[in-house]
């Protein structure tokens, strides 16, 4: 995994997951651990790996401190969204050691999900316009990990100028709504019917 060992920031600090869960209100996600290393703090983001190629960060919106079955806990307070896809994709990260970086990296190979163009990538794999249906797909490279081929994907469509919604509040986002550089141009062209 030569990879993941070029953007592995030494002396970041770690957290132990011991427990994920969900909160109704308001509507987060938390991770409860122990600190293995270092220090965190609202603001800095988490690392978390959904397989061996795709690493989602998502921002740390609140650190709490709380006791539960006799064991002081670390909660970090996310947005919803990395809850959901590690639900629906069955990942399980209970006894992984997360890594905490300080500002919102760009390691290689490794998602935002709070991207709207990385998210999309990550979930459909291509770009497909929802107007004409004209495709940007996955540049299939065998010798590169599939973190790396979405990045790129999700650039590319970025500097074409293919469309897809900002993500809402939550970190939700719209992966129905998608529009080639032509058709969004001519959107554009015409306000009204955005
Ligand atoms: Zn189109």
């Amino acid at each position: 995994m030569t990879s993941k060992q070029e953007w592995q920031v030494r002396d970041m600090p770690q957290v132990q997951v011991k427990d994920m869960f969900e909160l109704p209100d308001p509507h987060l996600f938390v991770l409860a651990g122990v600190v293995v290393e270092g220090e965190v703090q609202p603001g800095m983001w988490v690392n978390v790996p959904i397989s061996e190629v795709l690493t989602f960060r998502a921002p740390i919106l609140e650190v709490e401190t709380t006791t539960r079955s006799g064991r002081e806990d670390l909660c970090l307070h996310l947005e919803p969204e990395l809850g959901r896809v590690l639900r629906e994709d069955g990942v399980e990260i209970r006894g992984q050691t997360v890594e905490i970086t300080p500002t919102r990296i760009t390691p290689k190979g490794s998602l935002n999900l709070y991207d709207p163009y990385e998210g999309h990538a990550l979930a459909e794999q291509e770009f497909k316009c929802s107007q004409c249906g004209s495709l940007l797909g996955l540049q299939c490279n065998q010798d590169e990990p599939v973190g790396e081929g979405l990045s790129a994907l999700a650039e590319n469509a970025k500097r074409l100028g293919w469309f897809v919604p900002a993500a809402e509040a939550d970190g939700a986002l719209d992966l129905v709504t998608c529009y080639c550089p032509g058709c969004w141009q001519c959107k554009g062209a015409a306000p009204s019917q955005r």
